[in-house]
This record gives structure tokens, sequence and C-alpha cells, in this order.
């Protein structure tokens, strides 16, 4: 059966959720009259979410399920999700209802119009967590800021893509998945739809600040070379400036008014060139690091669009 919608759903504890994201969810899909298959993802609950999965797909053909052997994070969740997908198009939502599921009739329908991806971007959100909104905010700017491909701003997993880009994004190998990056950076045409995202319906958050913390690194490591650029652009300004004091204590041990300590212009000058010599090569270290690291992530060189040539 050829399937034209897959929604993935990670879960990491949300047993107040599921019956009712369910019960949200399922008419929203049924009223478009396409196949398709709700694919949840259990990633190491320690409630009683993957029961009420189980039950609930009794009843359900469309209801799959994986169930992960412990808590892998949210992003290996949905990575999972996308190996087990089947369908023509692939969204991701959350589990908590702040995705509201209505719009992926809206996302489904502006996929169709020729896009391979179409993301949900947050207009406002609702987040009784002052701290942890303001950091999500920031943390957004600062990548589109540092990054090199353009990753949209307030824009989290909610979207719908297509078996294209879901192939591209399945065969980048790279363990630290920030899957919004990856996304942005495999290309094709792409746009986004804007929402109101609400405040979790019940339930903790699964992503305590470390989670978060980890996301952001894998973000900003993952698709920026600047914090290692830091210290190569540091050194050559370290370096530069030692040598002008260089140039100035050669000056003041010799034309100087004999002011100067016994011994400083010698210890000046070899701590100013040590450390300007030790930020230097660690900088050209880290040039090495980031060539190695682009190696290992792996990813395909290109993507093309289209061609008519057969190899
Ligand atoms: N989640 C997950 N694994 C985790 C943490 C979260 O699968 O380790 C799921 C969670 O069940 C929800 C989605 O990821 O469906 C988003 O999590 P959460 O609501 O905690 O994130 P926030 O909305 O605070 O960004
Ligand atoms: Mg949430």
């Amino acid at each position: 059966m050829n399937l034209e919608l897959s929604i993935i759903i990670p879960i990491y504890n949300e047993e107040l959720n599921i019956t009712n994201l369910y019960n949200r969810l399922k008419p929203v899909v049924e009223k478009f009259g396409i196949t398709y298959e709700l694919v949840f993802v259990n990633d190491g609950s320690k409630d009683k979410s993957i029961e009420l999965i189980e039950e609930l797909s009794k009843n359900d053909s469309t209801i799959k399920y994986i169930d992960l052997s412990r808590n892998f994070g949210h992003q290996v969740a949905v990575s999972a999700g996308l190996d087990y997908s089947k369908g023509a198009a692939i969204a991701i939502i959350d589990a908590d209802l702040q995705d509201p599921p209505e719009l992926i009739e809206v996302m489904y329908h502006k996929l169709k119009e020729g896009y391979e991806n179409v993301y949900a971007k947050r207009k406002s959100r609702k987040d009784k967590n002052v701290l942890k909104k303001a950091a999500y905010k920031t943390f957004y700017r600062l990548l589109a800021k540092i990054s090199h491909v353009q990753i949209p701003l307030d824009t989290g997993d909610y979207r719908i893509m297509s078996r294209k880009m879901a192939n591209v994004i399945k065969h980048m190998p790279e363990r630290n998945k920030f899957l919004r990056g990856q996304i942005a950076w495999a290309g094709f045409k792409q746009t986004f739809v804007e929402y109101d995202r609400e405040e979790r319906a019940a339930g903790e958050p699964g992503y305590t600040y470390k989670k978060l913390f980890k996301l952001a690194f894998d973000g900003i490591t993952g698709f920026s070379d600047l914090p290692l650029r830091i210290a190569t652009y540091s050194g050559f300004v370290v370096f530069f400036i030692s040598l002008l004091l260089i140039a100035y204590s050669l000056y003041s041990y010799f034309f100087g008014d004999g002011q100067i300590p016994k011994g400083w212009t010698s210890l000046m000058i070899s701590v100013m060139f040590l450390g300007g010599i030790q930020l230097l090569s660690l900088g050209i270290i880290g040039e090495y690091i980031s060539r190695i690291q682009n190696d290992i992530r792996q990813r395909p060189l290109y993507i093309v669009k289209e061609t008519n040539i057969t190899i």
C-alpha cells in the first residue's frame, strides 16, 4: 500500500497527553482523506506512555509504534521515526499539543504545491517559563548570526517534508543530530506557515535545560566554525599586539630614560612572543579540526535536484 503521509510523534513521559493528542489529530488527518500512519516513537518513557499507545494501536491499524530501549533524546527519537516511516510525506509533531494538529493540513497542501519542506514558524509562544522562552529566542538569533547555513528563526521541528527530503536526511550519518539545521542545509524549495505556539497541555517538559544545552551545542558546532575560529582570530590579534609590545620594549631598552628594571625587556619579549605563538598555533590546530569535523560529519558534498544524465 502506498502511504501518503506519516506523522512522527516523539514521546517522552506523555501519558497525560497521548489520548488528547490522538483525539485531536485523528479527525484532522481523517478529514483530508489520504492514507496515513501515526508513528509513535517512545523515547524510553518512565510512565505508562507505551502501554497507552499499544492499547490504542489494538483498535487502530494506522497506529505504528517504535519503543526505544532507553531515553535517547528527542532528535534521535525523530530520526528513528524517519527511518521507520513509509509515507510519501512525513510530518513531525510534538506530543504535548504545543503544535496545533490542525496546521498539518495547511502544511500538507503547501507541500503539494511543490516544496520539499514546509516548516511551522512560531509567531508567538506561550510558555510559562520566561527564562526558557528568552533562551530559545537568543539561541535562534545567535545561531542565525554565526551559522554558515540559513537556519530559519523561531522554528522547531514541527514540519512536513517530502520523501525526497527525508531520504537526504536519512543519508546524513552525523551522530549529533540537529534536524532543523540539517534540513535547512539540504536546500531545495522550502517554505513556512506561521502559527501561535500553545502552552504544553499537561505533564512536564521532557527537554530539561541539560538537553536543551546539548541541542544548542549540537546546533552551533554542527553549523558554525566560529567557536574554533575564535582561537585563530584572537591568535592573530594577540600576535600582532605582541609584536608591537616587543618593539616598544626594545625601544625603551635602547633609547629609554633608563628607568626600566633589569630583565623587564627580555621577560616582556618572551611572554608576549610565547603567548602570541601559542594562540596562533591553537588557531591553526583549530582550522585542521574544523576540516576533520567536516569530513567525519560525512554530509553529502552536494545534492542534485534534477539532471538528465544517467550514470
Ligand atoms: N521528547 C522526547 N525525548 C526527550 C525529550 C522530549 O522524545 O528526551 C519529546 C516530548 O515527548 C515531546 C517533544 O519531544 O513530544 C518535545 O519535548 P518538550 O515538550 O519537552 O520540548 P519543549 O516544547 O519544551 O521544547
Ligand atoms: Mg513542548
